[in-house]
């Protein structure tokens, strides 16, 4: 099961998400340097060592996937 990070710049915040949550978009994602946007990891670790490695201060995991 994959897991993604969503970057959100203008929150200064960044989540992570499992596989399968609502909140993933469906369509074409795009990923923005200044904007953020979604990133996708492999595995857990990966994404956890990933999501600690943003320089978002707010680092969460989504209330709805509890990831
Ligand atoms: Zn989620």
């Amino acid at each position: 099961m994959g897991y993604w990070i969503h970057l959100k710049r203008s929150l200064d915040q960044a989540m992570l998400h499992k596989d399968r949550c609502l909140e993933i978009p469906s369509g074409p994602m795009r990923a923005d340097f200044w904007e953020g946007g979604w990133f996708e990891y492999p595995d857990k670790d990966t994404a956890l060592d990933a999501l600690e490695n943003t320089d978002a201060t707010s680092q969460v995991k989504c209330p709805l996937c509890k990831p």
